[in-house]
């Protein structure tokens, strides 16, 4: 029999209704000839409501107790859904991320899953069990609690699939698939069908929170046949990932905006070789992921470099950009939180230049500076101010939308 594994996100097991709705789903999968794995979130806004818990006892609460109390939110669903299904008279068991054998690197708040011992998952299927699993949550070698970085639970998700060698990977969520937009911010958003791994992943980079960017990365490795679709209208098919092996004319797919960025400006900068080396290497241990990189030409020897980190690494990279400030005798650095990064996606757009051409006509018209650019095969991105950009999105939406988005 072939296994199925369905992930449900928060909103999709947010009170008991969803959870009983959830349950009769599974047991439907189940009854149609497949062995099912259900991988679960935390009920509705748990996992922020623990967070903020965590902030009124400490103000900086350490992380590997951070991860412990988030962790909890999963397996609240988790056991409840369980219940849930014995409730409708099947078999069902759950298990937290240590008991289903997903194994994660040291880095609590954002651990990499980097072995699946599928095992115990397996023995429960074999007796017919539906197999429940806590999202979002793994155990390091020193059998510590981690959690995978917000919206991990899709990768626990794709990653059991690939493990289990399942027939297919489903992602149920609170909307009816992958739009060109967050329908939440672009009103007209359109449903998309089918889109590629490379351009999901791309916008889930660029701030589409409908999946975890490391999810697609991990079903494309895998050819895991992935689909992303509605918890509460089982009529709608969603929208299926699919590989795109033939390139067909270029085009914008998706508009994207990331609020959650701050841009660090470190302004006359010695212009000698080797410095841009020496900055960026003392933030590897720190494990930030560094964006959009950019070295203006000053005069007289100096230069200015500019880069995007997520608003939530900011603090604690702080002090390391000051001290190489000392080092180099640079000039302190700037920091401005109230920008956002607009970007457009679609497979081959930039061998375009009537589609870069266009967004930046686009951006002018509305009276909006760009401050930095940066592109790649699949995306242009632009960074403007926070203030005009859910305006800028949903502009520049509409016009790819009416150029043949
Ligand atoms: P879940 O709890 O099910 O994982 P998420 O909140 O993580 O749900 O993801 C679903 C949300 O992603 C939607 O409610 C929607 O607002 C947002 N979203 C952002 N970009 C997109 C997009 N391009 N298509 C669909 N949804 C999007
Ligand atoms: N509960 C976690 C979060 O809110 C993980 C997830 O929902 O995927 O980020
Ligand atoms: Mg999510």
């Amino acid at each position: 029999m072939d296994i199925i594994v369905q992930k449900y996100g928060g909103t999709s097991v947010g009170s008991v209704e969803r959870i009983q709705n959830v349950a009769r789903r599974v047991i439907e999968t189940k009854q149609s000839g497949h062995h099912v794995v259900v991988v679960v979130s935390a009920m509705g806004d748990t996992t922020d409501q623990l967070i903020t818990l965590a902030r009124q006892i400490h103000k900086n609460p350490p992380k590997r107790e951070l991860d412990m109390l988030m962790a909890t939110g999963e397996q609240t669903s988790m056991a409840l859904l369980a219940m849930a299904i014995d409730e409708y008279g099947y078999k069902a068991v759950s298990l937290t991320g240590y008991q289903g054998g997903i194994h994660t690197d040291g880095y609590f708040s954002k651990a990499k899953i980097d072995s699946i011992d599928p095992h115990r998952i397996q023995e429960a299927l074999e007796k017919d069990q539906i197999v429940i699993v806590a999202g979002f949550q793994g155990y390091t070698d020193a059998l510590e609690i981690t959690t995978l970085g917000r919206g991990g639970s899709d990768t626990t998700a794709v990653a059991i699939a690939v493990a289990l060698n399942a027939a297919k990977c489903e992602i149920y969520t609170d909307v009816l698939g992958i739009y060109t937009a967050d329908p939440r911010m672009v009103s007209t958003a359109k449903l998309l069908p089918t889109i590629s791994y490379d351009e999901i992943l791309e916008m889930a980079k660029l701030g589409a929170g409908v999946m975890h960017p490391r999810s697609v990365e991990l079903a494309r490795k895998n050819n895991m046949p992935l689909v992303v679709r509605s918890t509460f209208d089982f009529t709608n098919d969603g929208t299926e990932i699919i590989e795109v092996k033939e390139m067909e004319k270029a085009q914008v797919r998706g508009v994207t905006l990331d609020e959650d960025i701050v841009r660090i400006s470190v302004p006359n900068v010695p212009d000698r070789p080797g410095i841009a080396y020496k900055l960026f290497s003392s933030l590897i241990n720190l494990n930030v992921h560094i964006d959009m990189i950019l070295q203006n030409l000053n005069h007289d020897g100096f230069n200015d470099i500019s880069f995007t980190v997520p608003l939530e690494d900011i603090d604690r990279i702080i002090p390391t950009i000051e001290a190489f400030v000392d080092e180099v005798g640079a000039s302190p650095i700037l920091v401005k939180k109230d920008v956002a990064k607009l970007s457009i996606v679609g497979t081959g757009i930039t061998s375009d230049v009537k589609i870069a051409s266009g967004l930046f006509g686009k951006i002018y018209e509305l009276g909006i500076n760009i401050e930095m650019i940066s592109t790649s095969e699949i995306k242009i991105s632009c960074i403007i101010n926070q203030n005009q950009a859910q305006q800028a999105l949903e502009e520049v939406h509409r016009y790819f939308e009416v150029n043949g988005l």
